[in-house]
C-alpha cells in the first residue's frame, strides 16, 4: 500500500457519475447544502448522455390532452409487465415537474407557437391507455435533449458549490466494518495519485454497459463500472438479460443510424443482394419494430447471408434516393456514414449491424434510488449508505423493454428523488466514521495486481473475445443452445481475466492499465446478462426466446438477481411490485387497466 501516495477527502455525499443522473443527483444534494463531490471519469459534459437526441418523456399536455396515467400505462405496457409498478407511478406522476425544473434551471427546450415546450410523438407512447392515438409527449430541445440537459445541470451544479474531481477514475467501494458502504476510492489519471473518499452516501451513477457487446451505439466509456463495484461486494445485479437492439449501428464503431434512414426509404439486403425482410415481414418490410429487424438480420447472419469476409453484417441501401433528399433529410446521417464507415451514402450502402442501445438491468433500488439487497423473493432490503441512479441503476421503471425518450427523464427524476432521500437521511452535523483499512487495503491490492498483471492475453485481445462472444450468442437470436454455449464460452472468457497482461506500469494517463480496470468491470455485468439469458424461458420485452415463444407470467413474472463471483454467477429471484403507489380509491391508476395482457401495438 505505501507505494502509492493518497489524498483523503471527506464529504457528505459522494456522487460516482456526470452524466444527466449523476449531475441531478449531485446539483438536488448541494441544493440542500449537503457537501457533495461529483468523481468522473470523462469531462462532464462528455458523458453519454450528450449522444442523446430524441427528447425526454413528461404528460405536460402542451400538445394535446395527455395525464400522468395514460404515460404510467404506456410505461407498464412497454416494460412487458416486468417493472415495478410503483416506481414507474413514481416516474409518471414527477416527470412533469422534473422537466418544468429542467426548464426553470435554463434548459433551452424548444417552444410552441404560445411559447410551451415543444413536445414531439415516440414509439409507445399512446392515449386512452393504449387504445386512442399516439400522444405528443416527449419534450426536445432540437436534435440535441441531452446536450441541453448536460450543459444545464453543469452549470447550475457550479452555482450551488458542488465539488468536481474531473478524470479520476473510480476503483472499489469502500465498506465499512459493519458491512455498509462508507466511502470511495478513486485514481486520478493525470498525476496517479490515489483519493480515499470518506462518505455518508455514496451514489452511482456510471451508467449502462453497452461495451460488453461488440457493436454499440454508446461510448467506449460505458463499461458498467458500477455494477462492476457492485458485484465486488457480493451485491446483485437485477435483470440484466434484458438488452435493447437498435436494428441499425455502423458496422465496426456502432454509431447510431437512426430508424428515419428506413423512414426515408432505405432498406435492408443480405450477402445475396436479396431484400430479404420482404420474406419476415411482408407488410412493414424494413419498417417493423425494431426488434423484429434486429432479429430478421442476426437470422440472416446466422444463416450464413451476411456480408463482408467474416459475413457478420448487413447493407443499408439509401443510393438509390435523390442526392438531394439525402442531403436535406438526412445531412448527419451522410456524415456519419464518411466519417465512421467510409462510405459515400450516395454511392454505396452502409454496413450495419443491430447494435446494443440500452441496459434494462443494472443496480436493484427502490424509487428513491436506494441499493436494494434483498434476502428472499419478497424482502427488499436497503443496503445502507449506498445508491444508484440512470441506466447504471434499475428502479425498475423499464423492466424488460424501454421505451424511447423514458431514459432521459428516468435520469433526473430518479437524480431528483435521491438528493430527497439524502436530504432526510444525511445529517450533515453528524461526524464521518473513520475509514475501514482493510477495505481500502483489499481495493488497493486488486489495483495493484492489476497495474502489475504480467500473464499472457493483451486487455484488447479478451476485450474483443468477450465482446464477439456476448454478440454472437447474447443478442438478438436466442435459442436453449446458443444460450448454453455462450455461457460456457463466456466462462472460459471470464476465467482469463487471470493471466491478462498490461504492458504499461505507469500511473499517468495509463489508458492500458485503465482498459483493463474497465474490462474487469465490465466482465460480471456480461456474465451476469447471458447466464440471467440462458435461465430464463419465456420471451419478454428484448428477451426474445426463439424455444419459448410467449411470455410466461406464471413462471416467469420476476426480477432475476444475478450475484457474480470471478466466473460464477448464482441467480435469485425477487417479486415484481404489482401495486401502485396510490391505492385505486384515493385517486391512482385503475387496476384493470394496468393487469398483464399482449404486448401488441
Ligand atoms: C446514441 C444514443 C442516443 C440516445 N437517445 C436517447 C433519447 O433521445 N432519449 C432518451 O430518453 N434516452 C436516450 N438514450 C439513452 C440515454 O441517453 C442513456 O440511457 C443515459 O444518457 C444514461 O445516462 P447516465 O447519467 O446514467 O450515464 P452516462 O451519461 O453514460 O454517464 C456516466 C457517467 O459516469 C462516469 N463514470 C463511469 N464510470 C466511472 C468510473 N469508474 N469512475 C468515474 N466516473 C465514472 C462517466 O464519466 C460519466 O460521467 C440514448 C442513448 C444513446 C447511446
Amino acid at each position: 500500500m505505501s507505494a502509492y501516495e493518497y489524498v483523503d477527502h471527506t464529504y457528505d455525499v459522494v456522487v460516482v457519475g456526470a452524466g444527466g443522473a449523476g449531475l441531478r443527483a449531485t446539483l438536488g444534494m448541494a441544493e440542500q447544502g449537503l457537501k457533495t463531490a461529483c468523481v468522473t471519469k470523462v469531462f462532464p459534459t462528455r458523458s453519454h448522455t450528450v449522444a442523446a437526441q430524441g427528447g425526454i418523456a413528461a404528460s405536460l399536455s402542451n400538445m394535446g390532452p395527455d395525464n400522468w396515467q395514460w404515460h404510467l400505462y404506456d410505461t407498464v405496457k412497454g416494460s412487458d409487465w416486468l417493472g415495478d409498478t410503483d416506481a414507474m407511478e413514481y416516474l409518471a406522476r414527477e416527470a412533469p415537474k422534473a422537466v418544468y425544473e429542467l426548464d426553470h434551471y435554463g434548459v433551452p427546450f424548444s417552444r410552441t407557437e404560445e411559447g410551451k415546450i415543444y413536445q414531439r410523438p415516440f414509439g409507445g407512447h399512446t392515449t386512452e391507455f393504449g387504445e386512442g392515438p399516439p400522444v405528443q409527449r416527449t419534450c426536445a430541445a432540437a436534435d440535441r435533449t441531452g446536450h441541453a440537459i448536460l450543459h444545464t445541470l453543469y452549470g447550475q451544479s457550479l452555482k450551488n458549490n458542488a465539488e468536481f474531481f474531473i478524470e479520476y477514475f473510480a476503483l472499489d467501494l469502500i465498506m465499512a466494518e459493519d458491512g455498509s458502504c462508507q466511502g470511495l476510492l478513486a485514481w486520478k489519471l493525470d498525476d496517479g495519485t490515489i483519493h480515499r473518499f470518506n462518505a455518508k452516501t455514496v451514489v452511482l451513477a456510471t451508467g449502462g454497459y453497452g461495451r460488453a457487446y461488440f457493436s454499440a451505439t454508446s461510448a467506449h466509456t460505458c463499461t458498467g463500472d458500477g455494477g462492476g463495484m457492485v458485484a465486488r461486494q457480493g451485491l446483485p445485479l437485477q435483470d440484466m438479460e434484458f438488452v435493447q437492439f437498435h436494428p441499425t449501428g455502423i458496422y465496426g464503431s456502432g454509431c447510431l443510424i437512426t430508424e428515419g434512414a428506413r423512414g426515408e426509404g432505405g432498406y435492408l439486403t443480405n450477402s445475396e443482394g436479396e431484400r430479404f425482410m420482404e420474406r419476415y415481414a411482408p407488410t412493414y418490410k424494413d419498417l417493423a419494430s425494431r426488434d423484429v429487424v434486429s432479429r430478421c438480420m442476426t437470422m440472416e447472419i446466422r444463416e450464413g447471408r451476411g456480408i463482408g469476409k467474416d459475413g457478420d453484417h448487413i447493407h443499408l441501401h439509401l443510393n438509390h434516393l435523390p442526392p438531394e433528399a439525402l442531403a436535406e433529410r438526412l445531412p448527419g446521417i451522410s456524415e456519419s456514414a464518411r466519417i465512421f464507415a467510409g462510405v459515400d451514402l450516395t454511392k454505396e450502402p452502409i454496413p450495419v449491424l443491430p447494435t446494443v442501445h440500452y441496459n434494462m438491468g443494472g443496480i436493484p433500488t427502490n424509487y428513491w434510488g436506494e441499493v436494494l439487497d434483498p434476502t428472499s423473493r419478497n424482502h427488499d432490503k436497503i443496503f445502507p449508505g449506498l445508491m444508484a441512479v440512470g441506466e447504471a441503476g434499475c428502479a425498475s421503471v423499464h423492466g424488460a423493454n424501454r421505451l424511447g425518450s423514458n431514459s432521459l427523464i428516468d435520469l433526473v427524476v430518479f437524480g431528483r428523488a435521491a438528493a430527497i432521500k439524502a436530504g432526510e437521511i444525511v445529517d450533515p452535523k453528524e461526524s464521518n466514521r473513520p475509514l475501514n483499512m482493510a477495505s481500502v487495503e483489499k481495493a488497493m491490492d486488486r489495483f495493484d495486481a492489476m497495474r502489475n498483471a504480467n500473464g499472457s492475453v493483451p486487455t484488447a485481445e479478451l476485450r474483443l473475445e468477450m465482446q464477439k462472444t456476448m454478440q454472437a450468442d447474447a443478442a438478438v437470436f436466442r435459442t436453449d443452445k446458443t444460450l448454453a454455449e455462450g455461457v460456457d464460452k463466456m466462462k472460459a472468457v471470464a476465467a482469463k481475466m487471470d493471466d491478462i497482461k498490461v504492458t504499461d506500469r505507469s500511473l499517468i494517463w495509463n489508458s492500458d492499465l485503465m482498459e483493463t480496470l474497465e474490462l474487469d468491470n465490465l466482465m460480471p455485468n456480461a456474465l451476469a446478462t447471458i447466464v440471467g439469458a440462458e435461465a430464463r424461458k419465456e420471451s419478454r420485452g428484448a428477451h426474445a426466446h426463439e424455444d419459448y415463444p410467449d411470455r410466461d407470467d406464471k413462471n416467469w413474472r420476476k426480477h432475476t438477481l444475478a450475484r457474480v463471483s470471478g466466473n460464477e454467477v448464482k441467480l435469485t429471484y425477487r417479486n415484481v411490485h404489482v401495486d401502485p403507489l396510490t391505492p385505486e380509491k384515493e385517486g391512482g391508476i385503475e387496476l384493470k387497466k394496468i393487469a398483464p395482457k399482449a404486448r401488441v401495438y
